[in-house]
């Protein structure tokens, strides 16, 4: 299986890397609850928020 690179730019997260990467190998996308909103379809459901 080829390593993937997940790229995000959500800095609250703890798995949140500084070079803008994640440090998972993969992550659970979910629908929002509130889609059907712009910009506002798709969350990360593998987001921790940093303590
Ligand atoms: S778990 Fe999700 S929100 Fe957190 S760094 Fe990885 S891709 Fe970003």
């Amino acid at each position: 299986m080829t390593k993937q690179r997940i790229n995000c730019m959500v800095t609250k997260c703890q798995h949140h890397s500084h070079d803008n990467a994640c440090r998972l190998n993969t992550i659970q996308i979910e629908n929002c609850r509130d889609q059907g909103q712009d910009d506002h379809e798709s969350l990360c459901a593998s987001y921790e928020e940093s303590r």
